[in-house]
This record gives structure tokens, sequence and C-alpha cells, in this order.
């Protein structure tokens, strides 16, 4: 075969050229202005660092949005990337292919679900999660009008039914009328909780939150409130839902982040850091919940020997290289740093809250600083970060991250705040 050859216009730069169009131009050009996007266009990465298109090199602590769990450039995704897109990158739902079977096996041998469903993204995830409630409440409990309840602040996905899933307004403006059947309630509230529970009584099927609530804020659940919905969800025989998609694949410090709550799901959901970066998602039920049958739910790339042939490749690293133990430990390191911080700041840093390598800085209501101001410094400094609400500063790296990196990034936050300070 004859090598292609592609006609390269003269006035345009090769591709691989750090002086290429301009992408921030060419995007708002093209792309739909659906993101508040920071004004620098990445190019490169290799662990946790990233480079832009001037060359200007940055630590990553946003990970894609705690997703690339093996940071960039990993070896063992490189190689599974490879080999698979060589051997048999996609097939069909309609056939068997041995990747999806194996990465379902590692999860219900590393989880308390017994069967998994494979798709793209967390909303789909958790699509699929509300779905499978539904089915659960008109075939096993009788309920023909269900109702689901999800937490204040919450935050389950864009698509109709995962957007109405989400407790905040704010993602419900303009896209009414929205989806039937769901309810909310404060987040580690227990007395709210039973009263939802007694007003929807005989409609009920399942309670959807998240361990830790990532987006609304990196506020944790309660272990007593936690399982006091366990109790309620037994003794009515209806769903908890734990939404991982954020916090589980070992960023809470182990694996899945219901295990910091003493409590077990009947389903739980998984993405965001599952394929490290790959898009998949996954949906998790344990066996007295598994009501769907052929026919009643679907994906065409959910679950292709591609994603999960990496994702399998993720969760191998994570155990091989003892990265949820990694997690807990720089953690703890990321939040003794982050507290010393806001001991120096009363002034504009309220607390530092965060499981594992999920961690909040948590500005002062009164100061005038917003995540966005301290986001934006980061990045003058050499430091990307990621907001979660108007107050609050995520740090969500790749779970390889080193103790030098957290310093690094450490005293960058501190030059940061302290350039408000003055
Ligand atoms: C990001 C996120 C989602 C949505 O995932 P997408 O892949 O963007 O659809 C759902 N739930 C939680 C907790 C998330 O953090």
């Amino acid at each position: 075969m004859s090598p292609i050859t592609l006609e390269v216009q003269p006035q345009q730069a090769p591709i691989d050229s750090h002086i290429s169009p301009d992408t921030i131009t060419e995007f708002n050009e093209y792309v739909m202005n659906t993101y508040a996007r920071f004004p620098i266009a990445l190019e490169r990465g290799e662990g946790c660092r990233v480079w832009d298109n001037t060359g200007k090199e940055y630590l990553d602590f946003v990970a894609g949005i705690a997703t690339c769990t093996l940071g960039h450039a990993h070896p063992a995704m490189v190689k599974s990337v490879t080999e698979q897109i060589q051997t048999l990158h996609h097939a069909s739902n309609l056939f068997y292919f041995a990747p999806q079977g194996q990465l379902a096996k590692w999860l219900v041998q590393n989880s308390c679900a017994d069967k998994a469903f494979f798709c793209n993204s967390g909303a789909e995830a958790n699509e699929g999660a509300i779905k499978l409630a539904r089915k659960y409440a008109h075939t096993k409990l009788g309920i023909d009008n269900p109702v689901i309840l999800t937490a204040n602040a919450s935050f389950h996905g864009r698509t109709l039914a995962t957007v109405t899933a989400t407790g905040q307004p704010k993602y419900h403006k303009n896209f009414a009328p929205l989806v039937q059947g769901f309810d909310y309630i404060p987040y580690n509230d227990i007395a709210a909780l039973e009263t939802a529970v007694t007003k929807y009584e005989g409609r009920l099927c399942a309670i959807m939150l998240e361990p830790l609530q990532g987006e609304g804020g990196v506020n944790p659940g309660d272990r007593a409130y936690f399982a006091r919905i366990r109790e309620i969800c037994d003794e009515k025989k209806i769903l908890l839902i734990i939404d991982e998609v954020q916090v589980g694949m070992g960023r809470s410090g182990m694996l899945w982040g219901y295990e910091n709550l003493g409590i077990q799901p009947d389903v739980f959901t998984s993405a965001k850091g599952l394929g490290g970066g790959i898009p998949i998602g996954a949906m998790m039920c344990k066996a007295h919940c598994n009501v769907f049958e052929p026919g009643d739910h679907a994906s065409t790339f959910g679950g292709n020997p591609f994603a999960c042939a990496v994702a399998l490749s993720v969760c191998n690293t994570m155990v091989n290289d003892n990265l949820i133990a990694n997690a807990r430990e720089r953690g703890q390191q990321l939040r003794t740093g982050l507290q010393a911080i806001c001991d120096r700041y009363p002034q504009h840093i309220a607390s530092v809250r965060g499981w594992g390598l999920i961690d909040g800085l948590v500005l002062q209501e009164s100061s005038n600083i917003q995540a966005r101001d301290v986001v934006a410094a980061g990045i003058e400094h050499g430091l990307l970060l990621v907001p979660a609400g108007v107050k609050v500063v995520r740090f969500v790296p790749p779970l390889i991250v080193s103790a030098a990196e957290i310093e690094q990034a450490l005293a960058i936050v501190d030059q940061a705040i302290a350039s408000f300070a003055s």
C-alpha cells in the first residue's frame, strides 16, 4: 500500500506546529458557546502535567474533571489503546467479545454489585439507573407513578432526566417541561428525608445520591444519614442509587465512595475515572433489582471492546501500582497543606474538606474572592484547578500524583491567595 499524502495548502501551518491556526478563534467561530472556557489551548500531556500551545507548562489538578485517573500518556493506557485498536475496536452488543465480560467481572468482583450495564458517560449511566428503578417500581412494587428522591445541590448529568434529577434550579432554567417523578431533599438532613418518605408513601421507588457531592461543592456525605437511608430503603424495599461518577474509581481513597459511608447501595453508577479519559460509563446493580431483560435498554457504543479494554487497563494499573493508597496519602498531604493556607488567610478561606483526591478549598462568603478568581490565578502561576460552585475550589489531580507535585501545587495556591490578600 502506498502512503496517503495530504495536500497541505501553503499558507497553513503544519498540524503539529505550536503556531497552528488560532484554536480559540476557531472555537469562537465554529463551536457552540456552551462553556465558560479559560483562555488557554492545551496541546499535550504527560503524567500530571500538560502544556498549552505556547509551550507553557501546567500542573494538572483538573485531570479532565476527575477523569484522567492515570494522568496523561500513561504507558499502560498507551499499550491497551494500541493493542485493542489493532485487534477489534468496535463490534456491537449483538455479539460477545472478551473485554466487556472481563471488565464486568472486575467491577462485580470489586464492588457490592452483581451485574454491570455499559454506556458512554455519567449522564447515561444515571439515565440507566433511573430506568432500572422505574421498571423495578412497576414490576416489583406495583407502583405505576413512581417517584425518585434526589438531593439539593446534587449533580447527575445534563440529559433531560438526569438534569431533572440534578437538584440545582440553575440547570433547569429554560428547559421545562422537565421529566416527571422527581423531588428534592436537603443533603445530610435525616428529618427532611423522613418527611419526604412519608409524603411519597406508596409512590417512592428510589433515593439517588452522591456519596460526596462533587460539582455541588465537594460536600461529603454523613455516615449517620446514609445509615438511616439504608434502613428506610430496606424497610420499604426501595432502591438506594449511589452516583459514583465523580467520586468512584479510587478517587475517594477507597475504590468506591460508598465505602467511606459504611453502607452498600442497590444500584451505583460510574463513569469519569473508569476509562481514565476514554469515554465509558457503567450502571451496576445487585441481583434483587436486576430487572432488565433483552430489549429494555441498550447503547450502540456502550461497552465496546476498545473502551472496555482501556478501562480494564486503568483498573489493573490502579491495583498494581497501589493508587488507591496513594489517593489516600496524597489527599491527606493536600488537605493538611490547604488547611495551613486556610489558617494563614482566614479572611478569605473558610475551610478545607474532601476525601482522598477530591478536595475543596471553601472560600469565605464575606470574601470578595470567588472560586473562578483562584482558578484564574492558578492558571497564571501554572496550576489547573476547577471551581465547584461559586465559592469552592476543587482539587482532583490524577491518582498517580506524587508528594513533590502536591507540594508544588500548594506553593502555587499559597502564592495565588497571597496575591489577593495583599
Ligand atoms: C460529571 C458527573 C455526571 C455526568 O457525567 P457526564 O459524563 O458528564 O455525563 C454525573 N454525576 C456526577 C456525580 C458527576 O460528577
